[in-house]
C-alpha cells in the first residue's frame, strides 16, 4: 500500500471545516467558519468581471500584478504607516493561507523554534509542522487574553527563529497593545528574531481600541512579514487573494516558495481586489460599524442563551465558556448542537495544542446577516432545557 508521509500523520483535517460539512447535513446555520454569508462590494464584482471580459485570463507576475502591488503599497502606506516598494517588498498569495505558509517555509529551517501565543488560529499548528518547526506556546489568559511579559521572555533564545502573531486575534477577539507589540518588538531586536504577523482583521477593531503594526515599530520593518488578504476586509473569502509585504531579502526568498507552491492567485480576482484597496476610508469605517452591532447583538444573545463570553475587541468571533451546560467536552456539545439545534460553531480545543485546554469553550462567528444571526438566536432560545448532555 502507498504510505502517506509522517508529516501529513501529525495533523488532522481541519476540525473548522468539518463542522462545515456537519453544518450542511443537517441544514444549520452556520457560525463555525469565518466567511461572511452576505454580498461581496458591487465595485469588486463588476471588476471582477470585467476583468475576465477583457481577458485578463493568464498568469499574473508570479508575485502578483503590478496594479494590485501597487494598490497594496498606497493602503500600506495611508492605514499602516509602512513604506513599501511594489517591485520589492510585496508577494501576492493564494489568500493570507498561502501567504503564512509561504513566509515560513522561505524562513524557517526544521529544528528551529518558533513561538506561537495560544489559543492559536488553527492553520498555525500545521504550518509548523509542514515546515518542520519545533513551536513553543505562549498563552494568552483569560479573561482578557492577556500574556506574561516574563514567560515570554523565557520562551526565547538561541534556537528561536520567529515568532508568530495575530492581531486583531482569531479566535479571542485580542487587539494586541502597542505596549505589548513593543515588547515583542525588543525581545526580537534583542535575539535577532523574525515576526510573523497575520493582520487579516486589521479593520475589525471595536471600543475604540486601535490596529498597531509590528513592521511600523522602530527596528521592526526588516525583521517582520506582514500577512494580509482582502478575504475578510471585503468579505470575498473564495477570491483567495492575500499578500506577504517584507524586506527585498526576505521577499526574494518568499517569492519563489510562492512561485513553486502556486505561481499565482487568480490574476482577474488580483484586478477586482485592486479597486476594493482603493476604497475610501468611509468604507472600513462602515464595516467596522456594522461589525460592532453584530457583536453587541451576539453577546447579549449568547450571555442570555447560558454562555459566558469573552469579550472580542477586535475580529469577527466571540469565544464562550460552556461549562453552565455540564457537557463532557467542547466537541460532543458542538455536535449537539449541530444536531439537536442546528447551530454549528468551532469546538474551543481546536485553538490548543492540549485539546484539554479548551475542552470547556466553544467559538462563535458574527460574520453573517443580521437576519441569519436572529434566526441563530432563536433557536438558541431556552437552550439549557433542550441540550442535554448525554
Ligand atoms: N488568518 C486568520 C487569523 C484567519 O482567521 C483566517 C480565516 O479564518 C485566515 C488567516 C485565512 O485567510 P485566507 O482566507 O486569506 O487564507
Amino acid at each position: 500500500m502507498p504510505k502517506i508521509s509522517k508529516k501529513a500523520q501529525l495533523f488532522t483535517e481541519s476540525v473548522i471545516r468539518e463542522m462545515t460539512r456537519l453544518c450542511n447535513l443537517h441544514n444549520g446555520i452556520n457560525l463555525s467558519q469565518g466567511f461572511p454569508d452576505f454580498a461581496a462590494p458591487e465595485e469588486m464584482k463588476e471588476a471582477a468581471c470585467k476583468a475576465i471580459r477583457d481577458d485578463i485570463n493568464q498568469y499574473a507576475i508570479t508575485w502578483g500584478s503590478r496594479n494590485l502591488r501597487n494598490a497594496i503599497a498606497e493602503k500600506s502606506a495611508l492605514y499602516n504607516g509602512l513604506t513599501v516598494d511594489p517591485e520589492k517588498n510585496i508577494t501576492v498569495c493564494c489568500g493570507s493561507t498561502e501567504a503564512m505558509i509561504a513566509s515560513i517555509m522561505a524562513t524557517i529551517d526544521p529544528g528551529e523554534e518558533i513561538i506561537v501565543f495560544e489559543p492559536f488560529y488553527e492553520n498555525y499548528g500545521p504550518d509548523g509542522i509542514l515546515s518542520g518547526a519545533i513551536p513553543q506556546y505562549i498563552s494568552l489568559h483569560e479573561p482578557d487574553w492577556s500574556f506574561d511579559f516574563n514567560e515570554l521572555e523565557a520562551k526565547f533564545n538561541n534556537r528561536t527563529r520567529a515568532i508568530i502573531l495575530n492581531t486583531p486575534n482569531n479566535p479571542t477577539g485580542k487587539v494586541f497593545t502597542r505596549e505589548e507589540l513593543s515588547f515583542i518588538a525588543a525581545l526580537c531586536q534583542k535575539w535577532d528574531v523574525l515576526a510573523i504577523t497575520d493582520e487579516i482583521y486589521e479593520h475589525l477593531v471595536y471600543d475604540g481600541h486601535t490596529h498597531v503594526n509590528l513592521a511600523a515599530l522602530d527596528g521592526m520593518a526588516d525583521r517582520t512579514i506582514t500577512i494580509n488578504a482582502a478575504s475578510k476586509t471585503y468579505s470575498v473569502t473564495g477570491w483567495r487573494v492575500g499578500y506577504a509585504i517584507a524586506s527585498e531579502t526576505l521577499t526574494s526568498a518568499i517569492r519563489k516558495v510562492h512561485d513553486f507552491l502556486t505561481v499565482g492567485a487568480p490574476h482577474p480576482l488580483q484586478e477586482a481586489v485592486a479597486v476594493g484597496m482603493r476604497f475610501q476610508k468611509e468604507y472600513y469605517e462602515r464595516i467596522a460599524v456594522e461589525y460592532l452591532e453584530r457583536r453587541n447583538y451576539m453577546l447579549t444573545a449568547l450571555e442570555n442563551a447560558g454562555f459566558r463570553c469573552y469579550k472580542p475587541y477586535g475580529a469577527y468571533y466571540i469565544m464562550t465558556d460552556i461549562s453552565e451546560f455540564n457537557f463532557p467536552d467542547d466537541t460532543t456539545f458542538a455536535r449537539k448542537l449541530i444536531q439537536n439545534v442546528g447551530v454549528a460553531v468551532v469546538p474551543g480545543s481546536s485553538f490548543y495544542h492540549h485539546p484539554r485546554d479548551g475542552y470547556r469553550k466553544v467559538r462563535f462567528a458574527f460574520c453573517k446577516k443580521m437576519e441569519t444571526l436572529q434566526r441563530a438566536v432563536d433557536r438558541l432560545h431556552d437552550l439549557k432545557s433542550r441540550l442535554i448532555p448525554f
